[in-house]
């Protein structure tokens, strides 16, 4: 059995930018982001402004260092329009950490060993905390396909998932190739996964991007592969995202049933709707 690793020292900064959780009494997933800011400093003080309107649970910054900005108990605004499975709502469901990164204009340098030990760590502490299964541990990319590229494709899913905090498949190309093109089913079994995009052309191109960046990150730009699809088809089979949203609100898509994310409905609670950005503005 494995041992509980120590959580990280925390320190406690509040930031103003939060409100009650909608229709859900507890988080069931963990958002991860990277900041796309030059320091942790100035991610923190744009986090921590009202003005600004963007929060997030955790900040961790290169050295390990973890400061929690709102409470577990209370919805933050990280996701922006966002969505997984059923829930479009995904602050109201969510746990989210930022990661101090200054992002691709800064190369994307890779995330520092104190750094994803620190995330462990806390992950750990979360997951425990919340009962929240390894396939809720998702990336910003993953429920705004097509918007958001955080935590990119140097972000280490694999040693994640072998920590035990995600899910990864080891699916290799079936030999020899299949008679479909590679991108016939994955629409339908990212879906079942718990992906949605917009159901146009280049709507799929952005989801097959999502998708590298999560299971293939050496594929990341190239076409779609056998590879990747029989990643996240053997990924789908194993962690249908029906399975793990009984407890949820489930808000029914719009009349056309085309349209696959849908925006937030201004003037809620809590003064407010989610700006349609965030830290990682592109
Ligand atoms: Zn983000």
């Amino acid at each position: 059995m494995r041992r509980a690793p120590a959580p990280p020292e925390i320190v406690e900064i509040a930031s103003p930018n939060h409100g009650p959780r909608r229709g859900v009494a507890a988080p069931n997933m963990i958002l991860i982001h990277y900041t796309n800011m030059s320091s942790a400093a100035l991610a923190l003080a744009r986090l921590c402004n009202p003005a600004a309107e963007v929060s997030a649970h955790y900040l961790i910054d290169e050295t390990g260092g973890t400061f929690r900005m709102v409470s577990e108990m209370r919805r933050a605004w990280h996701a922006g329009v966002a969505a997984w499975g059923p829930v479009e709502d995904v602050n109201s469901h969510s746990i989210g950490i930022e990661l101090a990164n200054p992002g691709p204009e800064a190369g994307l340098p890779p995330f520092p060993e104190a750094q994803l030990d620190a995330l462990e760590r806390l992950l750990f502490a979360v997951r425990l905390r919340w009962a929240i299964p390894p396939a809720r541990v998702l990336g910003h990319s993953d429920v705004a396909v097509g918007r958001k590229i955080d935590p990119g494709e140097k972000f280490p899913w694999q040693r994640l998932a072998r920590a035990g905090h995600a899910i990864w498949s080891q699916a290799e190309a079936p030999d020899p190739a299949p008679f479909l093109p590679p991108e016939t089913l994955l629409g339908v079994h990212a879906l079942k996964l718990g992906y949605r995009w917009q159901e146009t052309e280049a709507g799929f191109a952005d989801l097959v991007r999502a998708l590298q960046m999560r299971f293939a990150p050496d594929e990341t730009g190239a076409p779609a592969s056998h590879r990747l699809a029989a990643r996240v088809a053997e990924m789908a089979g194993r962690f249908p995202v029906a399975d793990g949203e009984r407890r949820s609100s489930y808000a029914p898509p719009g009349p056309s049933g085309r349209v696959h994310v849908s925006a937030p409905r201004p003037g809620e609670e809590d003064g407010g709707f989610d700006p349609d950005f965030d830290l990682d503005t592109e």
